[in-house]
């Protein structure tokens, strides 16, 4: 989070915002959450689990739209249809 959502102040790594007062210690939980799914992604991505690490980017991008996140999910869908490809591949020959 970079600004407070209720008045748009920065955010300065307080869990109450500066300026307005609002409560930001849900919205942190949520991007701490966020940030760990998204550490999963990656971990899974890495061990070639695709359909584990697609769910991993869409549990990361139902809490908080990341970028990483989202080409994770694209690349871990793209890898499941070529897997599936190859096995087609294999069975027709
Ligand atoms: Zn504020």
């Amino acid at each position: 989070m970079e600004r407070c959502p209720v008045c748009r102040a920065r955010f300065k790594g307080e869990a109450v915002c500066y300026r307005c007062g609002a409560d930001l210690n849900v919205l942190l939980a949520i991007e701490a959450e966020a940030a760990a799914w998204e550490r999963e992604t990656i971990a899974l991505l890495a061990a070639g689990d695709w359909i584990a690490a697609r769910r991993a980017a869409d549990q990361t991008l139902a809490l908080q739209y990341s970028p990483l996140a989202a080409a994770a999910r694209d690349f871990a869908g793209r890898e499941l249809v070529t897997q599936e490809v190859r096995r087609f591949e294999q069975l027709l020959h």
